[in-house]
Formats: C-alpha cells, sequence, structure tokens
C-alpha cells in the first residue's frame, strides 16, 4: 500500500513588527487548506486578540508545565514572556499531508530546524531597522516600553538570518507575498 506523504513545515521569522503576521495571513486567504500553527502564550491578550484563534493564552504554571511534559515543538522567551508552539498538532497535521506553517521567533525558528532538519525556514527583513521603528510605533499595539524591549533584540535577530534556508525584504507587501507564495507553493 503506499504510505501518504508527509506535509511540508514552513517556519516564518524575523523581527517583531517586520510584517511576518500580514504576510501569513494574506498566504492562508488566498490557500485555504494552509494549516496555521495557534501558539501557547503567557502574554496578555492585545485588545481584539481571541482565546484559540490569536493565541491559547496560559498562566505562566501552566506554560512551564506544558515544557516539562514535552508538550511543545519548540518554545522561547520573547520581550519578557513565554511562546510555545504544540507538538502534537503539527506532527498530526504533517501526518495528514498537510502543510504546516509557524510563525514564530528566531530561536523558536532556529530550535525547530535542529529537531527538524527538513522544515523550511524563510526569514523575513525589515527595509531598514529605522524603518522597523516606524512600523511597531505605528501599530499601536504595544507601549513604548514594549517596543524598546522588541528594538533591543533586532540586531540579534538580524545576526541570525545566515543560519535560514531563504530570507526576503518586506519593502513591498504585494511583492514580499509573491516571494513567500512561491517559496511554499512554488512558481
Ligand atoms: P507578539 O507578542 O507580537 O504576538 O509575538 C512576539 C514574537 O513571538 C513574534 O516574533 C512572534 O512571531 C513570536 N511567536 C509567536 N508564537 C510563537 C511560538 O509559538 N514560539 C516562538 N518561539 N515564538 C513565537
Amino acid at each position: 500500500m503506499e504510505q501518504n506523504k508527509k506535509g511540508k513545515l514552513f517556519v516564518v521569522s524575523g523581527p517583531s513588527g517586520v510584517g511576518k503576521g500580514t504576510l501569513v495571513n494574506l498566504l492562508k486567504t488566498r490557500h485555504p487548506e494552509l494549516v496555521l500553527s495557534v501558539s501557547a502564550t503567557t502574554r496578555k491578550p492585545r485588545r481584539g486578540e481571541k482565546n484559540g484563534m490569536h493565541y491559547f493564552f496560559v498562566q505562566k504554571e501552566v506554560f512551564l508545565d506544558r515544557v516539562n511534559k514535552g508538550k511543545f515543538i519548540e518554545w522561547a522567551e520573547f520581550a519578557g514572556n513565554y511562546y510555545g508552539t504544540d507538538r502534537a498538532f503539527v506532527e498530526e497535521n504533517l501526518d495528514k499531508s498537510r502543510h504546516v506553517l509557524l510563525e514564530i521567533d528566531v530561536k523558536g525558528a532556529l530550535q525547530v530546524k535542529e529537531k527538524m532538519n527538513s522544515a523550511i525556514l524563510i526569514f523575513i527583513e525589515p527595509p531598514s531597522v529605522e524603518e522597523l521603528k516606524k512600523r511597531l510605533f505605528k501599530r499601536k499595539t504595544d507601549s513604548g516600553n514594549e517596543i524598546q524591549k522588541r528594538l533591543n533584540i533586532v540586531k540579534s535577530e538580524l545576526d541570525k538570518k545566515h543560519r535560514f534556508d531563504y530570507s526576503l525584504v518586506n519593502k513591498c507587501l504585494e511583492q514580499a507575498y509573491a516571494e513567500l507564495e512561491r517559496l511554499v507553493y512554488g512558481a
């Protein structure tokens, strides 16, 4: 009997504010069959964010218990909060031949590659750090203090770009989207 082919795992990463979410949501709209993983986080919900849709919002104790039980395929601390990807969800979908996409931070992306070498890592770069700063202030989702924490880690994130399989600059959204779509679904 022919064995079902496994789906591919894509990991989209890059600094906060670079536009990962916009690009990934566009991809999901145009390719509804793509499976997006919903992460668990200890961060407080932002206005309009829904539990189970944007994230599973959990207490720190619950999160750490899941870490101890090996429930996450990867997890990381980012700007003072924990974020993690559910292992069972990802594996079950890959086993059903579905492509799965994770939108996670750079440390988490590199952990995924260590565990699953077949994962395809895509780094989204800002046109410049100045532009990134402007976008973070413009989106008004985080306080000044939160933004500063996020900007403090940008350099170390950009320094890890060479460890990704692909990178693309999000200067013009349509162009960046076209590149992302080509990487996931081919030319
Ligand atoms: P935000 O607080 O802005 O929603 O997310 C902060 C950062 O955490 C973003 O770079 C986002 O991609 C990343 N992130 C979201 N979910 C996960 C996850 O499950 N694991 C890791 N390592 N990072 C995540």
